[in-house]
C-alpha cells in the first residue's frame, strides 16, 4: 500500500473543492495538495452543466427568495445575502480571467437577463411589491418591472406566443443576470490547479476510512478503483466537497461535529429543446412561482442555458424521489447513512413531510405530456415531439437536531467544521455551486485564521476579491466599483 503526504486534501473533484483548490494555491503556491475524485473525471456530478440549472443565484428572479410576509410586506434578507454572495463569485472569476488562470468568460458564463414572469392578480400585486421592495437598494436598482403585454413579448417571446391578452400578468428583468456552466468552471479550474507545482489530481479513487493521528493530522484511506488497490494519505487539513455524498464520507470520519446529522436526497429531471428555430427566440432565464406543496428547489424556469459552447433550452427541474446521494450513487445510500444518532431527527422528518415525499413521488409519475402541460403555462405554443427528458443531478437536503421539534429539513447548504480546524465538510445544495466562493472564504476564515491575518494572506485576499473586508451591502461605492469591474471582466455589461 502506497502512502502520500500533504497538506492539504480536497475530497471531491466538483466546484466546491476545486474553488477552495485555486484560492489556496493562489495564497500559498508552497502548499501541497491533493484532489481526490472517484469518478474517472471531475465535474461528472452536480457540478457538471447539465445536471444543475446554471442559474448564477443572485435573487434577481427567484421568488422563493423574497417571501411575502403574513402583513403582506416582502422579506428580502435572503436576496440581499444572495446578491452578494454571488458578487464575490463574479470577483473571484474577474480576478482569473485578467491573470489568464480562466479562458475567455463566454466559455463558462453568459450573459442572460434574469427574469420573473407571474401570471393571475395576486401574483401580480406580489411581484409588483417585490419589485418596489427590491429596488429601493443599491444592489436591485437595475430591475425593471411592467405589466405591459408588449413589453413582456420583446423580454420573453415564447412566453407571450398563444398567451390570452386578456390574462393579468407581470414581470421583471434584470438584464446582467447570467447562466454559469459550472462544469466548464470546474475543469478550469482544475485544469489550473494541475499547472501548478504541488497539486496532485488522483482520478478513479474513493475515499473510504478516516483515522485520526496524535498530531492533529489525518489518515486517510482510499481505494485505487482501477488498479483495485489501496491508497494511504497523510492530511494536516480535510475538506469533505463530495456533493451528495458528502454526508457518508462525513459520517465515516467519526467527527462529533457531523453527528445528529442526516439527509433527504431528491433527484431532478429537465425537458431540454435543442431546435434552433425555437432556442434562438428566447433569451433569458424566465423564474415563475413555486406550485403550492412544492419544495423551494422545483421552482419551474424556462432558461436559456450554454452548455459546453451549445445553446439549448431547459425547463424544470422537476424533482423526484430517490434513494441515491449521487447520480451514480449506490440505492442503498439513503438507508446506509441511518445512524443511532440521526434516526430520531430523520423520523421526525420523515413524519412530517409526508405531503412532500407525496409530492416528489406524484412528480415521478408524470408522464411525458403532464410535463409538456407544465411547460406550457410558460410556453403555451410548447410542442411535445421538441422536447425531450434529461436526468439532473442529485441534491441532498440537510436534515438536523432540533430542540424543539426533534428534527428538521433545511434547503440550504451548510459548512460543518471540526473545533480543531483539521476537517470541513460542506452538506446542501442550494443556492449552491453560486456560493462556492462565499463557502470557501469562510473555510479560509475558519481554518486558515492565522495564515489569513498575514500581511500577505490579507493583500492577496483584497487582490482576488476587492471587496474582501468591505461590505457591498452598506458601501455603495465599493458595490459600483466592484460591479462595473465584473460586469466588464466577465462580459456581462449591456
Ligand atoms: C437539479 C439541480 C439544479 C441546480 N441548480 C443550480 C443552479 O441553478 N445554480 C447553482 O448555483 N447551483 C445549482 N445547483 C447546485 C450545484 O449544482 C451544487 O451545489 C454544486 O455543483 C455542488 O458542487 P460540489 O463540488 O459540492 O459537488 P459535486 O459537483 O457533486 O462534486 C462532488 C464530487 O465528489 C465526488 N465524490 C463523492 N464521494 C467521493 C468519495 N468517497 N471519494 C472521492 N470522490 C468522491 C463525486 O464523484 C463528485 O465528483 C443545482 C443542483 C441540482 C442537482
Amino acid at each position: 500500500m502506497s502512502t502520500k503526504s500533504v497538506d492539504v486534501l480536497l475530497i471531491g473533484g466538483g466546484v466546491m473543492s476545486a474553488t477552495l483548490g485555486v484560492f489556496l494555491k493562489q495564497l500559498d503556491p508552497s502548499m501541497s495538495i491533493l484532489m481526490v475524485e472517484k469518478n474517472q473525471k471531475v465535474a461528472l456530478e452536480s457540478s457538471d452543466g447539465w445536471n444543475n440549472a446554471g442559474t448564477g443565484h443572485a435573487a434577481y428572479c427567484e421568488l422563493n427568495y423574497t417571501p411575502e410576509q403574513p402583513d403582506g410586506s416582502i422579506e428580502i434578507s435572503k436576496a440581499i445575502a444572495i446578491n452578494t454572495a454571488f458578487e464575490l463569485s463574479l470577483q473571484f472569476w474577474s480576478y482569473l480571467v485578467s491573470h489568464n488562470y480562466l479562458p475567455e468568460p463566454n466559455n463558462f458564463i453568459n450573459r442572460t437577463p434574469h427574469q420573473s414572469f407571474v401570471w393571475g392578480e395576486k401574483n401580480v400585486d406580489f411581484l409588483r411589491k417585490r419589485f418596489e421592495k427590491l429596488t429601493q437598494h443599491p444592489l436591485f436598482s437595475a430591475m425593471e418591472y411592467t405589466e405591459d403585454p408588449d413589453v413582456i413579448a420583446q423580454w420573453m417571446p415564447l412566453v407571450m406566443e398563444g398567451r390570452d391578452r386578456n390574462e393579468k400578468i407581470a414581470a421583471t428583468r434584470v438584464k446582467h443576470g447570467s447562466d454559469v456552466d459550472y462544469g466548464s468552471v470546474t475543469r478550469n479550474l482544475v485544469a489550473n490547479l494541475e499547472q501548478s507545482s504541488g497539486f496532485e489530481l488522483l482520478l478513479n479513487h474513493e475515499v473510504r476510512r478516516f483515522r485520526k493521528r496524535g498530531d492533529k493530522s489525518w489518515s486517510i484511506q482510499m481505494r485505487d478503483r482501477t488498479q483495485n488497490e489501496s491508497v494511504s494519505v497523510k492530511a494536516n487539513f480535510v475538506f469533505i466537497g463530495g456533493g451528495g455524498a458528502s454526508l457518508s464520507i462525513l459520517q465515516s470520519s467519526g467527527v462529533e461535529e457531523g453527528l445528529g446529522y442526516g439527509g433527504f436526497p431528491v433527484s431532478g429531471q429537465w425537458l431540454v429543446c435543442k431546435k434552433p428555430e425555437i432556442v434562438e427566440k428566447h433569451h433569458a432565464k424566465v423564474y415563475g412561482k413555486a406550485p403550492i406543496g412544492a419544495p423551494p428547489m422545483s421552482v419551474p424556469h424556462l432558461d436559456t442555458r450554454v452548455i459546453d459552447g451549445k445553446p439549448a433550452l431547459l425547463f424544470g427541474p422537476f424533482a423526484g424521489f430517490t434513494t441515491k446521494f449521487l447520480k451514480q450513487g449506490s440505492v442503498f445510500d439513503l438507508i446506509e447513512s441511518v445512524r443511532p444518532n440521526n434516526l430520531l431527527p430523520m423520523m421526525r422528518v420523515g413524519l412530517r413531510h409526508t405531503d412532500l415525499t407525496r409530492y416528489l413521488i406524484s412528480e415521478v409519475m408524470q408522464s411525458h405530456e403532464q410535463r409538456v402541460d407544465s411547460l406550457r403555462t410558460f410556453f403555451p405554443d410548447a410542442q411535445t415531439k421538441d422536447w425531450d427528458i434529461s436526468i439532473a443531478g442529485q441534491r441532498v437536503q440537510i436534515i438536523k437536531k432540533d430542540e424543539k421539534l426533534g428534527g428538521k429539513l433545511e434547503f440550504g447548504t451548510e459548512v460543518i467544521i471540526t473545533e480543531d480546524k483539521s476537517l470541513a465538510a460542506l452538506l446542501g445544495a442550494s443556492p449552491g455551486a453560486s456560493t462556492a466562493v462565499e463557502a470557501m472564504i469562510g473555510i479560509l476564515e475558519a481554518c486558515f485564521a492565522d495564515n489569513l491575518e498575514t500581511p500577505e494572506w490579507q493583500a492577496k485576499m483584497k487582490e482576488i476579491i476587492p471587496s474582501y473586508g468591505g461590505s457591498l451591502e452598506h458601501d455603495t461605492e465599493l458595490l459600483s466599483q466592484v460591479r462595473s469591474y465584473t460586469l466588464r471582466t466577465l462580459q456581462l455589461e449591456s
